[in-house]
């Protein structure tokens, strides 16, 4: 991996410069592996004489012009991604032209074709450096600059970048190097205000395009052309009016881009990109079949993220990669308080508790937890963070800050913030400051116990009782010996009875959690109730654990029994830590799921347990009772498909849920019944989606192959189709289809979306056996992979196709042994650590099940 820039090297370069503007003009209009790439970039230097260099990666540098003088383009070091700048006046103006490479990865500018209509689509995505794969620039965040872009393309295209067009010139055919020049369209934008390298953008291609205005606003929304039917605009467009009108009222600063673009672009790597007013989105956002309201939930979440960005990450940003955390921790914070008070998700907070909030548990457990304040010495340290640590930690911590400072001087100190640092860098001191001006309160012990130690604690509720009345009541905090540190939380615990078949809170009492054990003198001759809810209303971060009497009442039917959404969320989250933990056994969770799955009436809540159920019977099972369990789940999801509402979310969940556990010959027949449309469940569309979702069962089980693929394909020839058949194909369970997979995963010339979607049929959990041989040739490419490919591809491989289902102690001896004889880079130890860890604690749950039995 080429362009590993150091915290050190951007001090040292940021102490020398000033960046002022770069003018870049594209030419799109040539060639399918390279364009052309001219920028003029004008900064000052502190030092007169002094030198440095500019980043610019896969480039052919045709000339390079330094103050008017010519430099020796030989110069250019390509595997860096370096050209270097010696004798750098006060003030000084370069001009670098090159031809630069389009991508098929998802990074820089990525390049694909619309199988459907042969129509081109381009998109950046340039966050955390890789700007300098499309201009010439000094590619770190506190080196910001005004950005004026001139692209020629094709005639019939859309283009968009940050700023708003200025001017469209019309170029008729002509000729030109390599023969005729199709008719092109020179577009000029208006200079963007300063801004950082890694929001830079440019959209283009055959794009259809919704406009509309909110608030003096102008807003676009754009798709492929062959998209162009499924989109919702005015959902969409709903969502983000709601989101400025909140966002005006709290930030107390206008949106400072102009114009706000919203674009849903093919093989997009991450969830969405917040280019100043110019925001990327996974065009899977484009919903060509029908979801449930989790995913229209989803994706509001995630546009109101990406509008909270910017103003915190675009309007200020951080000086470094340290404070991406900040970045992203706030963002995702602003997005759920936004969802919950401006939409009409307002119940966004059971979610984050179920979806946010088990992603950092999970992720802060692994051995390569960290503090959320993190150290990241270079960018391959801060790739590798993009974790649940950065997203979910970072904005469940805030949310505790909230509940400490009080909302009203959280939401006073951030305005100050803006005010005082527009268009600047900042630190995370600088929001601690604004907060503890606005709060009166020091917030330097906070930060060191939630910022700088890492782990999550455990709350244990410890009683007696005597009569039917509590004697004594405690919280007992834990944590391990080998992150000791135990922390302030600020909890609520509620009690909650059963009667006419409710459970409702009939008790709740608030307090300050300090140290190894709490006394909690208020619940001293209260009755036990059916239920103790430690946390409740999600407070704090720690995971809590039942008692055992409060355990039997949620077993017993308690957990269908709630009457608000938030313990009940809470309830399952805390059983499936302890299912995690080895405290509960798999089976007793299963049954746990199957006696309660009917009432969920959160469809995120309901989804998430569903594939915790299924994960827990594919990897946590005892091998001896795993068919009993896929059995006992099936059977269930089966039934329950017959008697949800026709039409209704959880039918189609139920749906999603019992293809992928279905493996009998019984069931098996149930999946091609829906395929063949000779029995479809009252309510349910077989749309393309639901299809392949079929399909792809019946493949692992044996009912279809290769002809039945190709089928699909042929009714479905779209990029998704192309996808999904290649997940399909790797998911034959014979020994050459895994081959013929594992050739092209390794061949790194799949396109980023391709691959992964064949890595997930690769590793279909319903045949661990054909993965067998795979284990050690993993481990023989992995480091060399690492080295030669970019980032995404690289990791996307790292992570997927670790040997996870081989749930053997032979799969950590090789992960160890690996680490220890190929001594690879940091960032790729970090990622085998966690894969073996993950094995370490299905075998250590295997265990446990297998001793409940
Ligand atoms: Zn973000």
């Amino acid at each position: 991996m080429a362009g590993n820039l150091t915290r050190e090297e951007a001090r040292e370069r940021a102490r020398l410069l000033k960046v002022e503007s770069y003018e870049v003009a594209l030419d799109l209009t040539e060639g399918e592996e390279r364009f052309e790439s001219v920028t003029t970039v004008r900064f000052t230097s502190a030092s007169p004489g002094a030198s440095t260099f500019i980043d610019l990666h896969g480039a052919n540098v045709r000339k390079v012009t330094l103050n008017g003088t010519d430099l020796d383009v030989s110069a250019y070091d390509a595997d860096k991604g370096r050209f270097p700048l010696t004798s750098l006046a006060a003030s000084n103006e370069l001009v670098v032209d090159a031809d630069c490479t389009y991508m098929r990865t998802g990074e820089g500018l990525h390049r694909f074709v619309d199988p459907v209509d042969q129509k081109v689509y381009l998109y950046t995505q340039f966050e955390t450096a890789d700007a300098h794969r499309m201009y010439a620039c000094f590619d770190q965040p506190d080196l910001k600059a005004t950005f004026q872009l001139t692209v020629l393309a094709p005639a019939g295209w859309e283009v968009v970048s940050n700023s708003a067009a200025t001017g469209v010139e019309e170029l008729p055919e002509q000729a030109g190097k390599h023969g005729t020049i199709q008719a092109a369209r020179r577009w000029e934008f208006a200079p963007t205000p300063v801004i950082s390298t890694y929001i830079t953008s440019l959209v283009a291609g055959h794009y259809h395009k919704v406009t509309s205005e909110h608030d003096g606003i102008p807003l676009g929304i754009y798709c492929r052309s062959s998209l162009a039917e499924h989109l919702d605009a005015d959902n969409i467009l709903e969502v983000t009016r709601q989101g400025f009108d909140f966002f005006h009222r709290v930030f107390g600063v206008r949106y400072p881009f102009g114009k706000y673009d919203q674009l849903f672009v093919p093989e997009f790597n991450a969830g969405a990109m917040e280019n100043a007013g110019c925001v990327t989105f996974l065009e899977d956002y484009v919903f060509r079949s029908r979801v449930t309201d989790a995913v229209v939930e989803r994706r509001a979440e995630t546009i109101l993220h990406e509008m909270a960005h910017m103003w915190f990450g675009d309007l200020v940003t951080m000086r470094w990669w340290d404070d991406l955390w900040l970045n992203e921790s706030f963002a995702t914070y602003m997005s759920v308080l936004a969802q919950a008070e401006a939409t009409r998700w307002n119940r966004a907070w059971t979610t984050f508790a179920n979806v946010e909030k088990s992603w950092a548990y999970r992720q802060d457990q692994l051995p390569s937890t960290h503090p959320i304040a993190a150290d990241i010495p270079d960018m391959q340290a801060v790739e590798v963070n993009f974790d649940g640590i950065t997203y979910a930690k970072g904005a469940s911590v805030l949310k505790q800050l909230v509940a400490y400072v009080g909302l009203d001087n959280f939401l006073a100190g951030v305005r100050d913030y803006f005010a005082e640092h527009a268009w600047g860098n900042t630190e995370l001191e600088d929001l601690l400051n604004a907060l503890e001006r606005t709060s009166g309160r020091d917030l330097s012990s906070w930060s060191k116990e939630w910022l700088e130690t890492s782990w999550v604690n455990t709350l244990r509720p410890e009683f007696e009782v005597s009569g039917g009345r509590f004697t004594s009541f405690d919280v007992v905090q834990e944590a391990p010996v080998e992150h000791p540190t135990l922390r302030s939380h600020r909890i609520a615990i509620g009690l909650y009875s059963l009667a006419g078949g409710k459970l409702t809170r009939t008790r709740r009492v608030e307090l300050d959690v300090v140290g190894a054990r709490t006394s909690v003198s208020q619940l001293i001759g209260e009755e036990q109730p059916d239920l103790v809810l430690l946390n409740d209303d999600d407070l704090t971060y720690a995971k809590v654990r039942l008692d055992e009497d409060s355990l039997r009442t949620l077993v017993d039917g308690g957990i269908n029994a709630f009457t608000e959404s938030l313990p009940r969320a809470l309830c399952w989250t805390a059983a499936w830590d302890m299912t995690r933990d080895g405290e509960m056994s798999t089976r007793d969770y299963v049954k746990l799921v199957v006696s309660g799955v009917a009432t969920v009436s959160d469809i995120t809540v309901l989804q998430t347990v569903l594939r915790q159920a299924r994960l827990a019977v594919q990897q946590y099972a005892d091998p001896a009772w795993r068919a009993e369990g896929l059995s006992l789940l099936a059977t269930e999801l089966r039934a329950l498909l017959g008697s949800a509402e026709p039409g209704s979310d959880q039918q189609l969940s139920f749906l999603q849920a019992f293809s992928a556990v279905a493996t009998s010959e019984e069931d098996l027949d149930v999946l091609q019944a829906v395929l063949d449309g000779t029995s479809v469940p009252e309510g349910v569309t077989v749309d393309a989606d639901l299809r392949w979702t079929l399909v792809q069962a019946l493949v692992s089980g044996g009912r279809l192959a290769e002809d039945g693929i190709q089928a699909e394909l042929e009714r479905d020839p779209t990029a998704k189709g192309e996808r999904s058949a290649a997940m399909c194909r790797a998911s034959i369970p014979t020994a050459e289809a895994k081959q013929a997979a594992w050739a092209q995963i390794v061949g790194g010339e799949l396109a980023n979306a391709v691959a992964r979607a064949m890595i997930g049929g690769f590793q279909d959990p319903h045949h661990p056996e054909l993965l067998v041989p795979y284990r050690e040739k993993y481990f023989a490419e992995v480091g060399r992979i690492y080295q030669e490919w970019t980032f995404d591809q690289a990791s996307t491989f790292a992570v997927g196709c670790f040997p996870a289902l081989l749930i053997e102690p032979t799969t950590v001896r090789s992960a160890h042994d690996f680490l220890s004889t190929a001594q690879p880079p940091q960032a790729l130890r970090r990622l085998i650590l966690e894969g073996a860890d993950g094995v370490r604690r299905a075998l250590r749950n295997r265990e446990t099940d297998a001793a409940s039995a």
